[in-house]
């Protein structure tokens, strides 16, 4: 008996360390990270908000970088998470080369003790910031077993029948799932994601955005395009059926890459989308969220004039850590 009652305290006290041991390492977590939290709701994150080749950039001594070297703030390649408390699960929205603390960070946001990668991961397109980060998937890294992948039909068979790519699928690091041009996928009862093409340089693969539907709020994601005019569909008509768009601000004006050829890279300036929409309602205005940022783009350097400027106007400009509740 009097063994009994002491192996039931002991289980209780071992229930009790480990509780407090969770705490404890948590408050660790946010004295560390404020941004970092767990989510009860379903809830949308943003991971990263800059070009596919990150900031500082590659060879870039200019004045945009210079100071960017030593990595101290280092800022992630454009990225969302989704949280879904309801199955404990978490949606990534493309596999950038930072998809290691991104994959993280989404492990914290839903209170996982463990680094666990996301139920699914949604990619838009073949350009090296949206799905390049597929490689720490594999043997040389994790070698994660069958994380779902979506894709449209060129990127699913480009990842298919190209190395490393192909090697993840044939031994089943990662399951593509193909995706269909405006056709939802279902996340749980409340969470649903639909992609819709969008024109965008297609040297590789087709490109998607996605709309993302949750259980009181629904979001567009459209990290690039070439141009709002060249898209069958107005930009504007969908802004207003959403409650908030993370909207392509790769470059802020022509001219800003030196002397590259703007029209072999094209994108809507934010000049552009701005003079666009000037004349929207203020409230259709506030839902607008600028990500995506070039290295070139004074929008990436925190109170820049045109950071100032943009959110006068009424609009946002994403930010790491901007969590939005579905
Ligand atoms: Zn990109
Ligand atoms: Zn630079
Ligand atoms: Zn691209």
């Amino acid at each position: 008996m009097v063994l009994r009652v002491a192996y039931i305290l002991s289980f209780l006290l071992l229930l009790y360390s480990c509780n407090k041991k969770r705490t404890i390492q948590n408050n660790a977590d946010l004295e560390e990270n404020p941004k970092s939290q767990i989510l009860s709701k379903t809830s949308l994150v943003v991971l990263g908000t800059v070009q596919d080749a990150g900031y500082p950039q590659i060879g870039c001594s200019q004045k945009c970088c210079i100071n960017q070297w030593d990595l101290q703030q280092k800022r992630c390649v454009t990225s969302l998470g989704l949280i879904e408390p309801v199955t404990n699960s978490s949606f990534l929205f493309e596999a950038t080369p930072d998809i290691k603390l991104q994959t993280k960070k989404l492990s914290d946001y839903i209170g996982h003790d463990t680094i666990e990668m996301p139920n699914g991961i949604f990619l838009t397109h073949g350009h090296i910031g949206h799905y390049s980060g597929l490689m720490q998937l594999g043997r040389e890294a994790i070698n994660a077993k069958s994380v779902p992948v979506y894709a449209m039909p060129k990127l699913k068979s480009y990842l298919e029948n190209n190395g490393p790519w192909s090697q993840l699928v044939e031994i089943n690091n990662i399951i593509i799932n193909p995706l269909e041009n405006k056709i939802q996928i279902s996340l749980s009862e409340n969470l649903k994601v639909e992609p819709f093409l969008v024109p965008h340089r297609a040297e590789f693969t087709e490109t998607v955005g996605y709309k993302i539907v949750g259980p009181n709020k629904t979001g567009l994601f459209i990290p690039d395009i070439d141009k709002w005019q060249k898209w069958d569909t107005s930009i504007e008509d969908e802004i207003k059926k959403v409650d908030f768009a993370f909207l392509d601000a790769t470059f802020y004006k022509n001219g800003e890459v030196g002397n590259r050829d703007m029209s072999e890279i094209p994108h809507p300036f934010v000049e552009e989308s701005v003079e666009r929409f000037k004349s929207l309602e203020a409230s259709e205005k506030a839902k607008i969220y600028f990500i995506h940022f070039n290295h070139t783009n004074p929008l990436i350097r925190t109170k820049s004039n045109e950071q100032i400027e943009l959110t006068k106007l009424g609009f946002n400009i994403a930010e790491e850590g901007l969590v939005i509740e579905l």
